[in-house]
């Protein structure tokens, strides 16, 4: 069984209690109605999914129900590391950017 560490609980639980959120530290834009098409589009679907390691965002549902960031491996789909949501990107060697 998988276990991710929850930041904000300080433990280890079954990945179960978690769930996917989508890519980490995207900057939502200031006024999407004035936005092109085009960037709109990057903005809302473009990813960059890359094989490795990836800062991704989660969220702990079935326990204290917060959001949080992780760095994972792709390939292995072993955490490197969470952290709190706001917190800052922590620099992992190999990392997309
Ligand atoms: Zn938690």
């Amino acid at each position: 069984m998988l276990l991710i560490r929850c930041p904000y609980c300080e433990e280890e639980r079954p990945e179960l209690e978690f769930r996917h959120a989508g890519e980490a530290h995207l900057v939502r834009p200031g006024n999407i109605a004035e936005m092109s098409d085009e960037d709109f589009e990057g903005f809302f679907f473009i990813r960059q999914n890359p094989k490795g390691l990836v800062y991704e965002r989660w969220r702990h549902v079935h326990g204290c129900a917060r959001f949080f960031n992780a760095v994972r491996d792709t390939v292995s789909d072993k955490f490197v590391t969470t952290y709190k949501a706001g917190e800052k990107k922590p620099v992992i060697k190999g990392a997309a950017e």
